[in-house]
C-alpha cells in the first residue's frame, strides 16, 4: 500500500510499505479522509521527540472498518468511523478524575503509532480501550468526520475558557482552529464573534466562510484599539489565541473585559515561550488564564455530534481535497496558508 511517511526532518517520503494485518486487540481501517494541518507542517520541518521513524503521519483520521482482531468486539466491516489523535491510557490519577487531556501516559496516532497518511491503518487496542473509535453519524462524510478532532481540540479549550450566551469573543488566527472556534463560539451563544490575523489574504479568506461580526488585519490596524472601539471600551469577555505568537498573547490579556477568560489555546514556539504580562491587569480586572492541550475521547464524540446536527458545519471549511500522492503539494498549501483545510483521501 501506499503511505506517507516521515523519516528525518525535511525528508517525508510517499512510498510503499506492507499492507498492515490486525493482531488480536486491534481493528483495521481503509482510511478515506485524513485532514492535515499545521502539525504536520511541524513535523515535516522539525519531527518531533515522539516519533521515532520512519513513522507514518496523519491524525485526523476517518475511514471504514475493514477487518477487526480476534478479542474486539462490537465493530465489524463496513463500520464507518473516526478515530481519535491523542490517546489517554485512562487509568492513571488525571484520567480517573475525567482530565483525560492531560494525562501524561498519553500516546497519540501518527507519532507512537502509524497514522492516516496510508490506504490502510491500524487502530491499536490503546484507542479502544478509551472509547476513542467513533461510529460516523450516517449523513456526514468521511471528510467531514476527519474534522471531529480538530473541532474537538476547539471545543476542549472553549468548555475551559467558558464560552457562552452573550458573550463578545475574539478568536486571533484565522486558519482551520480560528475558524472552527468562530463557529463554535456561535453555536454556544456568544453575541458577537471578531476574527483577527496579521494576513490580510488569510483574514479575508476565513472571513468570507464563517463571517464574523468583524475581521481584523493586525498588519494594518492596532488591533488592541480595535477591541476596544468594537466593545464600547469593555473589552472582549472571551479572548482565543489560535496562533503560535507570543505578541498575540500579550496583545489578548490587553483586550479583556474585567472579569474576561482568555484562552491560551495555540502553543509558542519551544525556543520563545515567554511573553511580557502585565500582571497588575490579571490582579484587578480579574481576569482568568487558561491553556488548552488536545481533546479527549468524549471531545471528540462531541464533536462528531456537533457537526452532524449541523451545529458547526464544516463541509465549506474544507477547501481542497487530494489524493495520497499529493500530501507534500497539501503540506505546501497548509504552510502558505493558502488553504482552511486540506483533506487527504488516500
Ligand atoms: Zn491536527
Ligand atoms: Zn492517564
Amino acid at each position: 500500500m501506499r503511505v506517507v511517511r516521515f523519516h528525518a526532518p525535511g525528508d517525508v517520503r510517499i512510498e510503499d510499505a506492507p499492507e498492515p494485518s490486525p493482531g488480536p486487540g486491534d481493528v483495521k481501517i481503509r482510511v478515506r479522509a485524513c485532514s492535515t494541518c499545521g502539525t504536520d507542517v511541524k513535523i515535516l520541518n522539525f519531527g518531533h521527540h515522539h516519533i521515532v521513524p520512519p513513522r507514518v503521519m496523519g491524525h485526523e483520521i476517518a475511514g471504514e472498518v475493514v477487518e477487526v482482531g480476534a478479542d474486539v468486539s462490537g465493530w465489524a466491516p463496513g463500520d464507518r468511523v473516526q478515530v481519535i489523535a491523542a490517546i489517554p491510557c485512562g487509568v492513571c490519577g488525571e484520567c480517573r478524575r475525567g482530565r483525560m487531556t492531560v494525562c501524561p501516559n498519553q500516546v497519540s496516532m501518527g507519532y507512537h503509532f502509524d497514522g492516516g497518511f496510508a490506504e490502510y491503518m491500524i487502530v491499536p487496542p490503546n484507542v479502544l480501550n478509551v472509547d476513542g473509535l467513533n461510529r460516523i453519524p450516517d449523513g456526514l462524510t468521511f471528510a467531514e468526520a476527519s474534522v471531529a478532532e480538530p473541532l474537538a481540540c476547539v471545543l476542549n479549550g472553549q468548555n475551559l475558557a467558558g464560552v457562552g450566551e452573550g458573550d463578545d469573543v475574539v478568536v486571533m488566527g484565522s486558519g482551520p482552529i480560528g475558524c472552527l472556534h468562530v463557529r463554535l463560539a456561535r453555536a454556544r451563544g456568544a453575541a458577537r464573534v471578531f476574527l483577527v490575523d496579521l494576513n490580510r489574504e488569510r483574514l479575508d479568506l476565513a472571513a468570507g466562510l464563517v463571517h464574523p461580526d468583524a475581521a481584523i488585519c493586525g498588519s494594518e490596524t492596532d488591533v488592541v484599539d480595535a477591541v476596544l472601539k468594537l466593545t464600547e471600551g469593555r473589552g472582549a469577555d472571551v479572548v482565543i489565541t489560535a496562533a503560535a505568537a507570543g505578541a498575540a498573547q500579550e496583545q489578548a490579556v490587553q483586550m479583556t473585559a474585567r472579569q474576561g477568560r482568555i484562552s491560551f489555546f495555540g502553543g509558542l514556539p519551544k525556543d520563545k515561550p515567554v511573553i511580557a504580562l502585565d500582571s497588575n491587569l490579571v490582579h484587578y480586572r480579574e481576569l482568568t488564564i487558561v491553556g488548552a492541550n488536545g481533546s479527549s475521547p468524549g471531545h471528540n464524540k462531541e464533536a462528531l455530534r456537533l457537526i452532524a446536527e449541523g451545529a458547526v458545519p464544516v463541509a465549506d471549511l474544507i477547501t481542497h481535497r487530494l489524493p495520497l500522492e499529493g500530501a507534500l503539494d497539501a503540506f505546501g498549501i497548509v504552510a502558505r496558508g493558502e488553504a482552511i483545510k486540506v483533506t487527504i483521501e488516500p
